[in-house]
Formats: structure tokens, sequence, C-alpha cells
């Protein structure tokens, strides 16, 4: 699935959820978050972040890598 980073909180364009074919980016409080279930991986929201705070999961840059559980538990708090 891909991963939305650190460089979008507090900034949130929210281009990549108009662009998203199947919805499945949702807006936090301070962030937006991708579910990690139904993304498919089709890479679209990478070019629309003016942030580029979108990742692929296995190319996710060490300094983010905790960014994969946080949008996940986004979705499925304990
Ligand atoms: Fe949506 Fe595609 Fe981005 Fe996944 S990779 S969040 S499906 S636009």
């Amino acid at each position: 699935a891909h991963v939305i980073t650190s460089a979008c909180i507090d900034c949130k364009d929210g281009a990549c959820t108009q662009c998203c074919p199947v919805d499945c980016i949702y807006e936090g409080s301070r962030t937006f978050y991708i579910h990690p279930d139904e993304c498919i991986d089709c890479g679209v929201c990478l070019s629309f972040c003016p942030a580029e705070a979108i990742h692929e999961d296995v190319r996710l840059p060490a300094s983010q890598a905790m960014f994969l559980a946080i949008n996940r538990e986004f979705f499925s708090p304990e």
C-alpha cells in the first residue's frame, strides 16, 4: 500500500483525495491517511501530492518508517 508521511502534517493540501480512484485517502485532524487494505497501489497520488509526502510502502525512506504503522493504526485503533 501507499503511505502518507510527515510532510503532510499541517500541510493537508488534499489533492490526493481527489485523484485516488478508490477513495481510500481519509482526512484526520492534522494529516491525511491511506487505508492500507483499500489502496490498490496504482501510484496516481504520488504525482498529485505537492509535499511529496506519499511513498509506496516498499520504498519508504528509513526516517519515515513509522508512518506505515501510523497510517494503519488510524483505521484500527486498539
Ligand atoms: Fe489511492 Fe492509488 Fe494512491 Fe493507493 S496509490 S492511495 S489507490 S491513488
